[in-house]
């Protein structure tokens, strides 16, 4: 198979091209998808009539370079492709149509039946499936599938089937090339990193947190996070599982992502002997919080985000969500709050965060009293708080607080 002209041809979300961002959203999301594509044999990253077209230097890292698209925030179908220059269809065609034969489009149908062979595996029937961004082209859609498709079926004798079919062989019409592929891989949508600001990201080692955080970062926020350890040092709290978890949400992200772990044992050595032990969870998770909030606006996040999910576990009552932080200014997202375990498993697992969540751990949560308040009151709570100094806690938590940066 000829494939010289090896692209990628990734499609991207239409929800933030209204207005005057579709600009600035484009800037974005192609520096990004640069990025992503650092270190791979790359000629050129361009956008052409709606779309992102990556042009390789060879087809050997077509796979890898997909892969990689896939985790860019925007995009929503990614698909390897070949691309025949216009220059090689339109001289033939013009020749045809002047002769009043059937047209030939041969180079294109040469790269179908190329990509049907290799493609194809136990497909019973397939279809053909033309889009003409270059309206002009002589031939219309229908034109173009039924001599692609008359090809690949002299080819592999499958018969053409338009419901369902099992297999998909796409043309796509372009100004400066038709581009052929045959697969289309789903990407994750959302808006590109770094076009929605800045947040905190309060990340423990569950299932929840990264998924929450994952989620945000959709939605095109960068991340930082915080994670409160349980021990003297981040080495004797084993926080490597927590550095991995930030790893792997850091391949989603153009950019490094900081850590910064922070330790329980301000708030410990206040609470024991001066918090009853039902506002125990509720106040050390005001602790989180608070401290949360200050580094945030240490570092120009606009927002907290939590893995809480309403009514999961004790701590996270209606009333007690609300009664944690009445004093916080910044608006604390839980992306989950309305989701329940098992939607929330499939997204950790989807973005490869499982494995790594249900490694071992001994979270600082897990060693809190296990009957917290159900109905927390916000006079009760900040009582106590005072009564335990829990401002000097965060003071010096975060005196203590060490930087990890991660990624990219
Ligand atoms: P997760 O799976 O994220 O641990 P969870 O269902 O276990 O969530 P909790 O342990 O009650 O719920 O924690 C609720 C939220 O509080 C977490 O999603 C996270 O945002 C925050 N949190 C809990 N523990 C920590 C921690 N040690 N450091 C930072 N944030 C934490
Ligand atoms: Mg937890």
């Amino acid at each position: 198979m000829d494939l010289a002209s090896p692209v990628i041809v990734a499609t991207y979300a239409e929800i933030a091209l209204k207005g005057k961002n579709r600009a600035m959203f484009l800037r974005r999301l192609l520096n990004n998808v640069r990025k992503a594509l650092a270190g791979l044999p790359v000629r050129e990253v361009r956008h052409v009539e709606s779309r992102v077209v990556v042009e390789l230097e060879d087809a050997a890292g077509a796979d890898q370079a997909a892969a990689r698209l896939r985790r860019v925030f925007g995009l929503v179908w990614v698909s390897p492709a070949v691309a025949v220059p216009r220059g090689e269809v339109d001289p033939e065609l013009a020749q045809d149509v002047a002769q009043g034969v059937a047209p030939r489009l041969s180079r294109v149908c040469a790269v179908a039946r190329a990509l049907a062979a290799r493609d194809r595996g136990a497909a019973l029937n397939f279809k053909v499936e033309t889009r003409r961004s270059d309206r002009d082209f002589p031939l219309t859609s229908l034109q173009i599938s039924a001599e692609v498709g008359r090809a690949v079926h002299v080819d592999t004798g499958l018969p053409g089937r338009m419901q369902q079919p099992d297999f998909v062989v796409n043309v796509l019409v372009l100004k400066e090339h038709v581009l052929v592929f045959t697969r289309k891989e789903l990407a994750y949508g959302g808006l590109p990193a770094g076009s929605s600001g800045r947040v905190m990201v309060l990340l423990s080692g569950g299932i929840d947190s990264p998924v929450a955080a994952w989620l945000m970062m959709r939605r095109g926020v960068r991340p930082e996070f915080i994670h409160f350890y349980a021990g003297r040092t981040p080495a004797e709290a084993d926080t490597g599982k927590i550095e991995d978890l930030v790893r792997l949400l850091a391949r989603f992200s153009p950019v490094p992502l900081a850590l910064w772990l922070v330790p329980v044992v301000p708030y410990e050595l206040r609470a024991i002997g001066t918090v009853p032990d039902n506002y125990d969870m509720v106040l050390f998770r005001r602790f989180m919080v608070r401290t949360a909030d200050r580094l945030a606006g240490r570092s120009s996040c606009r927002a907290l985000v939590t893995g809480d999910s309403l009514g999961q576990v004790a701590s996270q009552t209606l009333e007690n969500l609300g009664a944690i932080a009445p004093d916080v200014q910044m608006p604390v997202l839980r992306p989950l709050v309305g989701m329940d375990k098992t939607e929330i498993t499939a997204w950790s697992k989807e973005i490869g965060a499982f494995a790594t969540s249900i490694r071992p751990y001994r979270d600082c949560c897990s060693i809190r009293s296990p009957r917290p308040v159900l109905h927390a009151r916000a006079e009760d709570l900040l009582r106590h708080a005072a009564a335990m100094d829990l401002e000097d806690a965060v003071t010096e938590a975060l005196a203590a607080a060490t930087k990890v940066v991660i990624g990219a």
